[in-house]
């Protein structure tokens, strides 16, 4: 069967016990023993499985590619279930261009733990070869990454973790799993903040991790899934699945939609740059089109002046909507620097975009009317 047809069917059989088509919701926390101890039907206690969750983690591991899923209450709840996987004294490697709430975790909270970090630019996989220790344990991958929709090889740098004894997982939240499958490119595991592209809705927080097999390294993800507590409600589970049908078709759309974006950009005089990965002259463009199957909804581009320039670009814009995050069908601009905050990293002229699912030419004239008033 095709990719989009399973999306549809997967998760949705229909309720045995009612026949409802759409699942129920079920928001008990705890199930009945049989009566000689056991729980034949499969759920004990919600934190460690619910009917509502399990459905969701099966639909997520076919989308990447994997044969498991964790479910958990946001994407930062994903990630750290990654980082317990690690023991004190271990060196992890991360893109310098990242989530900045990664590298929040990691710098605020996981440096008093003992763990060593070296942010590097990836787009060189050769640069993570010369960083790898005898110690590191993980190496992340975040491609496309965020703000700048850097490209990291996944395949090589997968090779690369490998050689030296670490894992690799990647942050696939930009490239949502329509557009790259990281553990078919090598990955261990795969990593979502399914709050954007996966709920689509801007409605629900969550995240996830894939594996390909349920071996040890899943396992403690798994462990710390259930112990640790961070699991998404059977409501969250539920809008999630609900969105995993149109997932396919939206981001076919996203992925049109942000290409025509970026072209206008592109060609804009009151634009320095364009950061996204399907244009030809991108820095990473030969690797992208390689590993991606599309070039996603994201993307960032840099206006003519200064940080005041760009804020008066957010301001004027009438169909974006001023706001963070990403992934849904409506259209969301940012001026990222002043979103991260002081250590930011990022251009004060660096505006990023989440293309929703509009019409590309109304999102164009949007931006032109916002642009000519500069
Ligand atoms: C949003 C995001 C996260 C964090 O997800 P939350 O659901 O907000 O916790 C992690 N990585 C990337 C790339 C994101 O865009």
């Amino acid at each position: 069967m095709h990719f989009e047809t399973r999306a549809i069917h997967i998760g949705h059989d229909v309720d045995p016990s009612t026949g409802a088509v759409s699942p129920p919701i079920v928001l008990s926390t705890t199930f009945e023993r049989d009566a000689d101890g056991g729980y034949s039907r499969g759920h004990a206690y919600t934190r460690a499985s619910n009917p509502n969750r399990e459905r969701l983690e099966a639909a997520l591991a076919l989308l990447e590619g994997g044969s498991v899923a964790a479910a958990f209450g946001s994407g930062q709840a994903a990630t750290l279930s990654v980082i317990h996987t690690l023991k004190a004294g271990d060196h992890v490697i991360m893109p310098d261009d990242l989530y900045h709430g990664t590298r929040h975790l990691l710098n605020e909270h996981y440096a008093r733990w003992g763990l060593q970090f070296s942010y590097l630019d990836m787009t060189d996989a050769e640069t993570v070869a010369q960083a790898m220790r005898p110690n590191t344990r993980l190496v992340w991958i975040e491609s496309p990454s965020n703000p700048r929709l850097k490209i990291a090889n996944i395949v090589r740098i997968a090779e690369i973790a490998h050689a030296g004894g670490a894992i690799c997982v990647c942050d696939n939240t930009w490239a949502s799993p329509i557009n790259q499958s990281p553990l078919a490119l090598g990955a261990d595991l795969v990593m979502h903040a399914t709050t954007k592209y996966i709920g689509g809705h801007s409605d629900v927080l969550g995240g996830c991790i894939v594996g390909k097999q349920d071996d040890a390294l899943f396992q403690q993800i798994r462990d710390f899934q259930i112990w640790g507590g961070g699991v998404p409600s059977p409501f969250d589970c539920w809008l999630l699945l609900r969105s995993i049908p149109t997932l396919p078709l939206r981001v076919q759309s996203h992925n049109d939609r942000a290409g025509r974006v970026a072209a206008f950009l592109y060609a804009h005089p009151k634009v320095t740059s364009v950061n996204y990965p399907g244009l030809a002259d991108h820095p990473n463009h030969d690797i992208a089109a390689e590993q991606m199957r599309g070039f996603g909804g994201m993307l960032s581009f840099e206006v003519k002046g200064g940080q005041a320039e760009a804020i008066a670009v957010a301001a004027k814009v009438k169909l974006f909507t001023r706001a963070t995050s990403l992934g849904g069908f409506e259209s969301l601009i940012e001026h990222r620097a002043s979103m991260e905050g002081p250590n930011s990293k990022t251009s004060p002229t660096l505006l990023r975009c989440s293309i929703g699912l509009e019409h590309p030419d109304d999102l164009i004239a949007d931006l032109a009317q916002a642009l000519e008033s500069l």
